[in-house]
């Protein structure tokens, strides 16, 4: 199996590590690659849309023609992970900032985004948060994380916190607010590869 990051932006290499990480652990063979250029994401089997700032990634993942490649692999059913920015570009609909600055989202997904729901780069965090599955807490950090304010009926809530919704799978696509890259704890990673069979 091939893994591709979106290689733009943002947390690239904590992904890699994490998913190769996973793959070792769960004695699985793959391939984890960054994605850069169009012609990849045609040949992987599963994908990774890492946090950043979602303008900035959204802008050139559109330039290099990664986009419309990423969506024709959402309709195929290739199993996608967005976290943070990510998530921002999975939803279909944005809040009003998304609006505002005309940021187009990758639009595949049945979720609403508030893209900062919990505020600027210093308002950053970490808190153990319940994720459906798991018996017991997972440490989440969430750096200008946004939050999902609506699902569609297809979609699976897998997390809230405070009563805010932050990750939630509709099918193939998973989508978190916060960066389950940044700890050791492979249990988000591994849920993901599970996603693949
Ligand atoms: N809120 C940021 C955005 O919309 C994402 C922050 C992050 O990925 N750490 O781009």
């Amino acid at each position: 199996m091939r893994i591709g990051v979106i290689a733009i932006q943002g947390n690239v290499e904590e992904h890699v590590n994490a998913i190769q990480r996973a793959l070792d652990r769960t004695c699985r063979q793959g391939e984890v690659i960054k994605i850069k250029h169009k012609g990849l994401v045609p040949t992987c089997d599963a994908l990774i849309i890492p946090g950043g700032e979602s303008t900035t990634l959204g802008r050139l993942m559109e330039k290099e023609g990664i986009s419309s490649e990423i969506k024709n692999a959402a309709n195929e059913g290739v199993p996608i992970m967005g976290t943070c920015a990510g998530l921002v570009l999975l939803a279909k609909r944005g809040d009003e900032l998304v609006k505002k600055t005309g940021q187009s989202l990758l639009s595949i997904m049945d979720i609403a985004v508030n893209r900062n729901a919990f505020g600027r780069q210093k308002e950053s965090f970490e808190t153990l948060i319940d994720f459906k599955g798991f018996d017991s807490p997972f440490n989440a950090v969430f750096i200008r994380a946004p939050s999902i304010t609506w699902v569609g009926k297809d979609v699976e809530i897998l997390s809230e916190y405070k009563g805010v919704i932050i990750a939630a799978r509709q099918k193939n696509m998973l989508s978190l607010a916060f960066h389950p890259e940044l700890t050791d704890d492979p249990r988000i990673h591994n849920y993901f590869l599970k996603m693949m069979e």
